[in-house]
């Protein structure tokens, strides 16, 4: 006896309602069940190609993310959409044929695939640089460029930033700054935390009207709150417009930290005339020399808060700015509320910025960061090296 698996009925073998798929026969009671396997099958079949070829992932994908981390809520959609999944000694496991369609990898619940998913909400994306005369900043000098903008046309009174501390090299100190040479001087990154909201608050309580405010996503996070909380400050922050500049961050490290690091090798913080963290190396530039370091040894001295957070592209910001994705001496440029928009593409048509479109592969390169970033409260231990 087979059994109908549309009605699970038991029926005789020598039905003439019968199937063959995938190597396999299919008894049925009735034309009815035919019918309903049939459609079935279309169904799914349509499904697997309205997937393009980059969200074509085999069943693997789905076990190094979801499965062997300990994340799969055991909800069961993977086995639903495919017969070669089954939930066996409670998990997904791969029974059959994967002909790496990627259908249970997108539509698993515990996966990130869609750009919102990954880098929030935005408008456009661009790759940009400033065109200010004798500027450069940590990736195009554009955060700088449209802060010189943003005074310039009297757009921000003034902007919260963090410059080096005088007394100790590479200490990041936030200031107001209120004119082109105080933006111009706080230019590039420091791998540690700066205490950016006292600034702010301070320049609300000086009167000031429209501020343009730069932090990691965790500081944008902080200003974000503050505008909508009903519990803290938003009397406050009522009195101010906050431009909103966010940072893709994926670390931050102790002071201390980076320069026991740095002392450790025979160099003085005093003496390093730029940092960059690219391609999972930790580069310090001495004398036009660069020494690069693999990040896991900076393990130790990274901020325990950052493992936890998964906003790499400071998807509350007006607009954010990164390295990743586009070409050495350029920033990333995610514009996304309506006033970032504005204010960036008045900034390119009156000179201070050049820029263009972000291309497919570029944003993919973002995607990917974003991924890990959102991935990496499970995985800490995985971060790839590479990226
Ligand atoms: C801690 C940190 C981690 C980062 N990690 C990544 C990353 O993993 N991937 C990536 O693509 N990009 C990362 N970035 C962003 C990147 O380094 C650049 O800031 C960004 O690309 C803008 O470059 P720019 O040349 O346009 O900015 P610039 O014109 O050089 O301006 C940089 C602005 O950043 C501000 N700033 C510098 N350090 C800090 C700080 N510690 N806290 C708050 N504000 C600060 C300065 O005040 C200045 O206004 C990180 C930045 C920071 C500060
Ligand atoms: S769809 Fe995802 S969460 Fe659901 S059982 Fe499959 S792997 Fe687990
Ligand atoms: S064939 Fe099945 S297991 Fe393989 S990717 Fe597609 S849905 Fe996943
Ligand atoms: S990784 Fe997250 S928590 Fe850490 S500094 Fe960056 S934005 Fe803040």
């Amino acid at each position: 006896m087979k059994q109908d698996p549309i009605c699970k009925k038991e029926i005789e073998e020598d039905t003439s309602f019968q199937k063959e798929y995938d190597g396999q026969t299919y008894y049925f009671c009735s034309s009815e069940c035919l019918k309903t396997f049939n459609e079935m099958k279309k169904s799914v079949i349509r499904l697997k190609r309205s997937l393009d070829e980059k969200k074509r992932v085999s069943f693997g994908k789905l076990n190094k993310d979801v499965i062997k981390p300990g994340i799969c809520t055991l909800c069961g959609a993977c086995a639903a959409s495919c017969e070669s999944i089954a939930i066996e000694d409670k998990r997904p496991k791969i029974v059959g044929p994967c002909t790496s369609c990627g259908v249970c990898y997108n539509q698993c619940p515990r996966t990130m695939t869609t750009e919102e998913e990954l880098v929030g909400k935005l408008r456009f994306a661009y790759s940009a640089k400033s065109l200010l005369d004798r500027h450069e900043g940590q990736d195009g000098g554009v955060v700088t460029a449209l802060l010189a903008y943003g005074l310039e046309e009297g757009l921000i009174d003034c902007a919260v930033v963090t410059t080096q501390s005088k007394d100790q090299p590479w200490k990041p100190v936030a200031i107001i700054a209120e004119d082109r040479a105080q933006v111009l001087e706080s230019s590039g990154s420091m791998y540690s935390h700066s205490m950016t909201m006292e600034q702010l608050m301070q320049a609300i309580q000086q009167g000031m009207r429209s501020i343009a405010f730069v932090g990691p996503s965790c500081n944008i996070d902080a200003v974000h709150k503050m505008q909508r909380s009903p519990y803290g400050f938003l009397h406050l922050f009522m009195r101010a417009n906050v431009l909103r500049l966010g940072l893709f961050c994926m670390d931050t490290f102790s002071y201390e930290g980076i320069r026991e690091f740095v002392e450790n090798h025979g160099m003085r913080l005093a003496d390093i005339e730029a940092m960059k963290i690219r391609k999972g190396k930790f580069e310090f530039e001495q004398a036009g020399q660069i020494s690069r370091f693999s990040l896991s040894e900076f393990d130790e001295y990274r901020s325990s808060s950052c493992k936890f957070c998964t906003d790499m592209a400071a998807e509350n910001s007006d607009i954010s700015f990164g390295g990743v994705g586009t070409p050495d001496g350029y920033t990333t440029v995610l514009a996304r509320s309506s006033i970032g928009y504005e204010i960036f593409n008045e900034a390119v048509e009156n000179g201070f910025l050049e820029a263009r479109p972000l291309e497919d592969y570029e944003m993919d390169r973002v995607l990917n960061l974003a991924r890990m970033k959102k991935v990496q409260m499970y995985s800490v231990n995985r971060r790839s090296k590479k990226t």
